[in-house]
């Protein structure tokens, strides 16, 4: 599912170190030349992607972005330091614009890629640097210059690696408020009507995740009735899914096999999904009941089910748990495809060598 998460932002370079006046005083010189030194180059703002960020959620928070100003140029010809540059990471996939044009000024694509969007200022020019045959001490030298500053948007596509499906009423909203830190905003979406409910789920390692509530999931839907259709092809790319059950529904094993049954016509790979189970409401019904429903669904399916109720952050920990544990395993199963087809790589090198 694709989603549009954006950001603005403020990038300032550092300004140029001065130029300095000085003049050379050494024991046996009596009157030295001019040595004043260079200003240091600012820092410039500079963008990385990095694979590791799925988000622009980091940007919520802190809004500028600033690089050190260069140092003053020094006496006996001394260039002063440039300022370090201001390496900021961002999610693979960010598009830069300029605020003030409206400008779409890069993109950044590839892990490691980077982007520079603020170049920071030429130092100024020492005294030594005027030194000529007319002018023997001079006595003037130039101050560094600004450093660049942008207002920047950022967006990005967002793909919401986990979805929560279930029937209307399981409280997949409640669930996503529940545990979300933050809404990304949303556009260039198709659906105008029915629009999924988003939610960044903030990870302990730092980045967000995002989730999908899926509405409009009812039986007939992979025969196109309401907009269920479109959303099961949406949530074609989710990594996970979550299957929410109202514990307290009238037939709750029945409501899972009715999305379940969805999933299974529709086919393409949805059925196939992880798939964690949440039994839901449990503040409202009872444990007993609960695991009497917990085994009758075992008989169903091995994916992981777990008790919760959105209301009352019951049992949310333990699924947010288990979600990243997934998430996790799937990372490693592609890191390890990656590193295998990188050793055929090779093979084929050497064949080709020969
Ligand atoms: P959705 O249709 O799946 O998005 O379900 P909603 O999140 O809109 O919830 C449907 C109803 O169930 C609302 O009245 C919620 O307040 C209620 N609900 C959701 N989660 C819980 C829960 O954990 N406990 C109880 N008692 N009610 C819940
Ligand atoms: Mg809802």
């Amino acid at each position: 599912m694709q989603f549009i998460d954006h950001a603005e932002i403020e990038v300032i370079a550092g300004k140029g170190g001065d130029g300095i006046v000085a003049f050379r005083r050494e024991k046996y010189v009596p009157a030295g030349g001019p040595a004043g030194g260079n200003g240091g180059w600012g820092g410039s703002v500079i963008f990385r992607a990095e694979e590791n960020l799925q988000t622009l959620l980091d940007f919520r928070y802190a809004r500028t972005f600033k690089a050190p100003d260069g140092e003053r140029g020094g006496p006996n010809n001394c260039t002063g330091a440039s300022g370090e540059d201001l390496i900021v990471d961002v999610p693979c996939g960010t598009v830069i614009y300029d605020r003030e044009t409206d400008e779409e000024i890069g993109d950044l694509v590839f892990h490691g890629q980077t982007f520079c969007v603020a170049k920071g200022g030429k130092g100024g020019l020492g005294n030594k640097h005027f030194l000529s045959n007319k002018n023997r001490a001079p006595e003037y030298a130039l101050p560094g210059l600004e450093g660049e500053i942008k207002q920047l948007r950022l967006e990005l596509k967002l793909l919401a690696e986990v979805g929560i499906i279930g029937l209307p009423n399981a409280g997949k909203s409640t669930l996503i408020s529940a545990l979300s830190a933050a809404r990304p905003k949303i556009g260039a979406y198709p659906f105008t009507t029915l629009i999924p409910n988003l939610g960044v789920v903030k990870r302990p390692t730092g980045d967000g995740t995002v989730f999908a509530d899926i509405p409009g999931l009812i039986e007939g839907a992979h025969q196109g009735v309401g907009l269920g259709h479109e959303f099961l092809r949406h949530i074609e790319r989710t990594k996970v899914l979550v299957h929410l059950v109202d514990l307290n529904a009238e037939n709750p094993i029945k409501n899972y096999e009715t999305i379940q049954g969805e999933l299974e016509a529709y086919g393409r790979g949805l059925p196939e999904l992880p798939q964690i189970i949440a039994l839901n409401k449990l503040d409202a019904g009872d444990r007993e009941f609960a695991d009497f429903i917990t085994e009758e669904l075992r008989q169903l399916t091995d994916a992981k089910i777990l008790t919760i109720s959105a209301v009352s952050r019951t049992g949310l920990e333990q699924l947010l748990q288990e979600i990243w544990d997934v998430l996790d395993h799937l990372k490693e199963i592609s890191r390890n495809e990656a590193s295998e087809t990188s050793v055929m790589d090779l093979d084929s090198l050497h064949i080709a060598d020969k």
